[in-house]
């Protein structure tokens, strides 16, 4: 996403764990949508309000809205990802600390994939396909999870 675009976005209020909205089963977004204002407003809000909150990725649940879009942050800039599905999961595995925007001062040992490959809109309505591994990997996953109303917290003991 172009920087100056996000610049002019607004941060939303984030919805805090316990709240029941980060428990839901989000909606599948009719690509229709992504002529909607609005809902273009909601994808740069939110890749504003990850980078002002120093987070690496951001879940549509988070800032209140049940759509199946995530927003993370990548050495090539902020990618926004509509209906993203994780097609493969590596079956070595690696734990590390994790937090949530969504829960403050929040963080536990998480044992994720090392790598996956997944599927998603961008933006623009474009289809794509992603291989990631290392950080990337590992804050897809988490965002998905967001997704299906699972939270880091869920894996800890
Ligand atoms: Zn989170």
């Amino acid at each position: 996403m172009d920087q100056k675009q996000i610049d002019k976005g607004h941060v939303r209020r984030l919805v805090i764990y316990p709240d029941s909205r980060l428990r839901r089963t989000a909606q599948v977004v009719d690509l229709a949508r992504l002529q909607d204002k609005k809902f273009q407003e909601l994808i740069v809000d939110m890749a504003k309000t990850m980078l002002i909150k120093d987070g690496i990725g951001l879940a549509a649940p988070q800032v209140g809205r049940n759509w199946r879009l995530i927003v993370v942050n990548t050495d090539e800039g902020v990618w926004p990802m509509i209906n993203p599905i994780i097609t493969k999961l590596s079956s070595s595995t690696t734990i590390e600390e994790e937090g949530c925007l969504s829960l403050p001062n929040t963080f536990g040992q998480v044992r994720r994939a090392k790598s996956l490959q997944c599927h998603y809109i961008n933006e623009l309505g474009k289809e794509c396909n992603l291989t990631a591994k290392g950080t990337l990997a590992r804050v897809i996953q988490h965002e998905v999870d967001h997704l299906n109303g699972i939270l880091f917290i869920d894996y800890l003991k």
